[in-house]
């Protein structure tokens, strides 16, 4: 499913790529059935959890943010529904091929394994930007993430085909790659200014809407737990003050809205964009 979002001269597509069911305990060890009310629910109390990728154009340029999940792999839970992310461009009328950049928020599976099925680019003219830094941690990471990061990212390497960067950077006018580390090494959100509206893509500065009220409640996916939980804070703070629209790709779709004071408590409040198809 995909959702549509105005941002000035752009139009931002919210693209559902999977999501999976499960029981919301033992996701942190602190929230209560309250931290949880954004989140749909089936009949046996799972909580949906879901994996979003945003595709940005102005008609003319069209960029992606992060590429989902894509195939199957062996250690997923059973059940989960993953790899929509070709179709639903394809649904939107949007030649894949036109897709000229593809910028990472960081190199999660969830982010960079969609970017290749059957051993081929699923946006095939695209090039692919990440943080240096990213790339630093990731191709030296003695684990699972690092040899899946190396398995995704090593050709592209070796085909040319990667833009890193080592700064915060503007990718296209008014559209900036930010430096948010701490969920990573080499995180980058993105940032859309355009005819008076603000937006950030977020990437995994924020995992949970929970984090909105509770920024250093950090999962085990932050690589750096302290740092996470500071940039978050910082990132939520800078968006209540300027009004500008949040776009989450892990938290219940669409995952846009605005992080708003309410009864002394700052907290996230989902937004309703038209769906796209
Ligand atoms: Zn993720």
């Amino acid at each position: 499913m995909t959702w549509k979002l105005d941002c000035g001269v752009y139009t931002l597509f919210v693209i559902e790529d999977g999501f999976y069911w499960r029981d919301p305990d033992g996701y942190h060890d602190e929230t209560t059935e309250r931290d949880w009310r954004f989140h749909p629910r089936n009949d046996e109390g799972q909580v949906r959890m879901n994996f979003g990728c945003h595709l940005i154009t102005d008609g003319d340029r069209t960029i992606m943010i992060d590429a989902g999940l894509g195939e199957p792999t062996p250690d997923m839970p059973p059940g989960m529904t993953v790899g929509l992310m070709p179709g639903a461009v394809d649904e939107l009328g949007i030649a894949r091929e036109s897709v000229e950049t593809v910028l990472y928020s960081h190199m999660h599976y969830d982010h960079i394994g969609g970017s290749m099925r059957d051993g081929h680019p699923v946006l095939p003219n695209a090039r692919h930007v990440f943080h240096e830094k990213e790339w630093a941690f990731w191709s030296e990471a003695d684990s699972d993430g690092g040899r899946a990061a190396r398995k995704v990212v090593s050709p592209f390497i070796d085909a040319d085909l990667v833009d890193f960067v080592d700064k915060d950077t503007e990718i296209l006018p008014g559209i900036t790659a930010v430096e948010s580390f701490g969920h990573t090494p080499g995180h980058l959100m993105v940032s859309i200014i355009s005819n008076g509206t603000r937006t950030l893509i977020g990437g995994d500065v924020s995992n949970h809407p929970f984090q909105v009220e509770h920024p250093h409640w950090s999962l085990p996916v932050d690589n750096d737990q302290d740092l996470a939980g500071k940039t978050r804070d910082r990132v939520f703070e800078e968006l209540r003050e300027t009004g500008t629209t949040f776009v989450a790709g892990h938290y219940p779709m669409p995952g846009v809205g605005k992080i708003v004071t309410d009864d002394g408590l700052r907290v996230y409040r989902p937004g309703s964009p038209p769906k796209a198809g």
